[in-house]
């Protein structure tokens, strides 16, 4: 059973390393070249969760190339709505969730 108590769910760096954790099971990889030889880059001086590839000197994030990319929801938020649906609420019920964008339903 799901925890909905977890940061994951409620906190966007939990989020963010939880999608790290998911995507990047067997290390992090350039989404856009696919090399390996990629580092974190410092929070402070950089954007939370950055990334930057050696081989082709891109930067990237976990959301690269995923249906978070350009989206100005919360990772949290995403996270959660994908438990809702991963746990078979019909799209009715999920309608229902008031603080879900539109454009999460489409
Ligand atoms: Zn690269």
């Amino acid at each position: 059973m799901t925890d909905l108590t977890d940061p994951i769910f409620h906190d966007e760096e939990a989020a963010r390393a939880h999608l790290e954790a998911v995507r990047w099971a067997n290390g992090v990889f350039c989404p856009h070249c696919g090399s390996f030889d990629c580092h974190r880059l410092e929070t402070g001086t950089h954007r939370a969760g950055l990334f930057y590839c050696r081989d082709c000197r891109g930067q990237f994030s976990v959301t690269v190339g995923t249906v978070f990319e350009r989206s100005h929801v919360p990772l949290h938020k995403w996270v959660l709505a994908n438990y809702q649906r991963w746990l078979g609420l019909s799209e009715q019920r999920f309608a229902s969730d008031r603080w879900l964008p539109c454009r999460l339903l489409t």
